[in-house]
């Protein structure tokens, strides 16, 4: 008897019909003998349409209370699957994040998880309680709710299975497992059946959607085993875990494509020591995560310097910026919002070179233009222009052969 925490997400609590589909889930495991903790995200769109109302309400919105009205969809789903369950016959116990105490720091929108106090689920759990958690949410030092950006209720669940060092953790989701590329551009898109916690970061850096990048490097950390599975149907699955020998024969493990990106340039900058810091300070004081970098050659004493942000954060970063290009005594700042970020991953680079190579004739053969290129070990990126987004996933997809069964 083991424990398994399960996380659904918007689609599969979409309605009533559906927390029903979920409610049979979590039972099937508790009647294997298992003890379930389930978290679960708010119905698909609540949490936009709560965004939408804050926003309605105010232009720059209070960041206390809109993480208090954002986190509320959740609170929704929790309880009905409890009342679902309870109805059923079996005890269930609804959690908010402050009622578990999944402390986080104050960073409202973006927290982070700082500890999670298991004792109330422990206890619940032994008395034979399903227990259901608010996914998104925390509690900082002084009680006030925060939220875990985007997405986090995918973090929120591999926390709960780290601390409380559960068996795995599976990720349910409208999608049956990671694949190659979206399936939704790419027709010939493959499920991977394993892949690795750092390809699997990488490819939620770039653009995958199918897990918060945080629950990534939380499950690498602490070692948790985690399955992306379908809510709807019982086959397939990809299992997110350790690189092991077989991993590595494949060169690459998947395409991804990111248009959430904003090109911004700080044009004819003095250069001289200390310019980036002074740049990119006040962006990191702002929590404006800056992506791609590039700085020019310096010619004559001047440089040119590239970076990507979120679209979101777009407005925000060009204001900062400008006001400090003024200090620095630099040109000008020009900012592109009509770009998109293609990567490929794979862990299998480290041993075989060119794909770097491959990839940029890939592109070019197609008169793709490429803006910018970063890469870690076991990635490349490129920034295009926006339109050429689903060409360049499809050639790269075919160029590397993903979709061939290993
Ligand atoms: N409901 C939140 C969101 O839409 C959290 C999640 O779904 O993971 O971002
Ligand atoms: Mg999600």
């Amino acid at each position: 008897m083991g424990l398994v925490v399960q996380k659904f997400g918007g689609t599969s609590v979409a309605n009533v019909e559906k927390i029903k589909n979920v409610a049979q889930k979590a039972i099937r495991e508790k009647e294997a003998g298992n003890d379930v903790i389930v978290v679960l995200s708010a119905m698909a769109g609540e949490t936009n349409r709560l965004i939408d109302l804050a926003q309605s309400a105010a232009e720059n919105p209070d960041e206390r209370e809109y993480d208090s009205l954002i986190s509320t969809g959740e609170q929704v789903t929790i309880s009905l699957l409890s009342i679902v369950l309870n109805a059923m016959g079996y005890r269930a116990r609804s959690f908010l994040g402050f009622q578990v105490k999944i402390l986080t720091d104050k960073a409202y929108k973006k927290a982070r998880i700082s500890m999670i106090d298991t004792d109330v689920i422990a206890h619940e759990l032994k008395k034979g309680s399903i227990v259901v958690v608010a996914g998104f949410q925390g509690v900082d030092e002084e009680n006030n709710i925060t939220t875990l950006g985007r997405g986090g209720s995918d973090t929120s669940a591999v926390a709960l299975a780290a601390a409380l060092n559960a068996e795995r953790c599976d990720i349910f989701t409208d999608v049956d497992g990671v694949y190659t590329t979206d399936p939704n551009i790419c027709s010939r898109a493959r499920r991977l059946d394993r892949v690795s916690y750092d390809e699997m970061l990488e490819m939620a850096m770039t653009g995958a959607k199918v897990l918060q990048p945080r629950s990534v490097e939380m499950a690498k950390k602490y070692d948790v085993p985690v399955y992306v599975k379908s809510t709807f149907s019982d086959e397939g699955g990809t299992l997110v875990t350790k690189e092991d020998a077989e991993m590595e024969r494949e060169v690459l493990s998947g395409v991804t494509y990111d248009r959430d990106q904003a090109k911004i340039t700080v044009v004819h900058i003095p250069d001289k020591p200390g310019i980036a810091a002074t740049l990119f300070t006040p962006l990191s004081e702002r929590n404006i995560s800056v992506d791609m970098i590039i700085q020019n050659v310096s010619l004559q004493g001047y440089t040119d310097l590239t970076f990507t942000v979120s679209k979101k954060d777009m407005k925000e970063a060009q204001k900062i910026v400008e006001a400090t290009a003024r200090e620095i005594g630099a040109k000008k700042v020009e900012v592109d919002d009509d770009v998109a970020k293609v990567s490929v991953i794979g862990v299998g680079m480290i041993s075989h070179p060119g794909v770097a190579a491959k990839m940029f004739k890939t592109l070019a053969d197609e008169g793709i233009n490429i803006q910018m290129i970063s890469t870690s070990e076991i990635k490349i990126s490129c920034v295009i222009q926006r339109k050429y987004t689903e060409l360049a996933v499809m050639v790269l997809h075919d160029a590397f052969h993903l979709e061939r069964k290993s």
